[in-house]
C-alpha cells in the first residue's frame, strides 16, 4: 500500500483508445509510478483486457452524472456530465498521492516531479486562467474528501455542468492562495494554444511535457492514412498535425498491433 499513481478515466471504448495511448506514453518516458484507469460499464470486456495489458489497475466505477442538463446545454457538450465520474479518483486510497490525467492527453517527457506537488495542483485553463484546467491535477486520495466533494456537488452543482466547474468551485482559493499549486502550462498544454498564441507555442513548444487535446479535435477521431501513416488534421488546424502525429505514432507502434482484428478495423474505419 502507499506509493504514487497516474489515474485516468474511460467510460467507453473510444476514450479507452486515448487511455491506452496515454499509458504507453507514460511507459515510454519511463515513469516510476503505477498506472490506473477507472472504467464504467460502458467499456467492453475485450477493451478491459487490453487496458490491463498496460495499466497496473483497471478499476470499475459507476457513472456519476451531474444531471445538470441546462448548464451542459449551454456548453453544447452534453457528454461532459459524465466527467463527474472523475470524482471517484479520490477513492483510490491505496495510493498516497496521484496525478489525474485526462484520456485525451499525452505525456511526451517524464513528469514524475509532479508528485512532489500538493493537492490541488493544476495548470491554468486557457479560456479563463483564474480557473484551473481539470485535465491534469495532483490530488491526495481520501474517502473524506470524496464525500465532501460529492456533497458539495449535490448542493451547489457546477457552474459549467462538468467536473472542471465543480472542482474550481470546491478548490476555490486556487487562483490566489498558493502559487506552488499552479502548475506551469507545459504540464497541460492545451492543443488550442497552438493557434490562440502561436508565437508562444513556437518559443516554448519544445519544453512541453503533457499535450492535452481539449475540445472536439480528439486524436482518435481524425482521418488517418494507413498507407502513409500520416494523420490529417481537421481543416484550419494544420498546426496540430505534429502533435496529432505523435499520438498516432504511439497508437500504431504500441496499441494497434495489440488490438484484435475486429477492433482494429472498426477503429481505423
Ligand atoms: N471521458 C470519458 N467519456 C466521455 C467523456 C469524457 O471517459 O464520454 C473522460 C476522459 O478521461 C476524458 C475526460 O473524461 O479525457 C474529460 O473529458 P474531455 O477530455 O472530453 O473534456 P475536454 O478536455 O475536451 O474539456
Ligand atoms: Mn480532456
Amino acid at each position: 500500500m502507499g506509493g504514487f499513481a497516474w489515474v485516468t478515466l474511460a467510460t467507453n471504448d473510444s476514450y479507452s483508445l486515448g487511455a491506452l495511448v496515454l499509458a504507453h506514453s507514460l511507459r515510454r518516458v519511463g515513469t516510476k509510478h503505477e498506472l490506473v484507469v477507472m472504467v464504467t460499464p460502458g467499456v467492453t470486456e475485450v477493451m478491459r483486457e487490453k487496458l490491463s495489458g498496460v495499466f497496473n489497475l483497471v478499476q470499475e466505477v459507476n457513472v456519476l452524472d451531474s444531471k445538470d442538463e441546462a448548464n451542459l446545454a449551454l456548453l453544447a457538450r452534453p457528454e461532459l456530465g459524465i466527467t463527474f465520474t472523475k470524482l471517484h479518483c479520490w477513492r483510490l486510497t491505496q495510493y498516497d498521492k496521484c496525478v489525474f490525467i485526462d484520456a485525451d492527453a499525452l505525456v511526451i517527457r517524464n513528469c514524475d516531479e509532479l508528485f512532489e506537488r500538493e493537492e490541488l495542483s493544476a495548470a491554468p485553463d486557457v479560456g479563463w486562467p483564474d480557473c484551473f484546467n481539470s485535465g491534469v491535477f495532483v490530488f491526495k486520495p481520501s474517502q473524506q474528501t470524496f464525500a465532501s466533494i460529492t456533497a458539495f456537488a449535490a448542493s451547489k452543482g457546477s457552474f459549467d455542468g462538468g467536473d472542471q466547474g465543480l472542482l474550481n468551485m470546491y478548490f476555490s482559493d486556487w487562483a490566489h492562495k498558493d502559487i506552488s499549486k499552479h502548475l506551469p502550462f507545459i504540464y497541460n498544454m492545451c492543443s488550442t494554444a497552438t493557434y490562440s498564441y502561436l508565437p508562444a507555442f513556437k518559443q516554448f513548444g519544445d519544453d512541453v511535457r503533457i499535450i492535452h487535446f481539449i475540445g472536439i479535435t480528439k486524436p482518435w477521431l481524425q482521418y488517418f492514412d494507413t498507407l502513409t501513416g500520416v494523420v490529417q488534421p481537421p481543416p484550419g488546424s494544420g498546426h496540430l498535425q505534429p502533435l496529432l502525429q505523435i499520438w498516432w505514432n504511439i497508437f500504431c507502434e504500441n496499441v494497434h498491433s495489440q488490438l484484435s482484428p475486429v477492433m482494429a478495423s472498426s477503429t481505423l474505419a
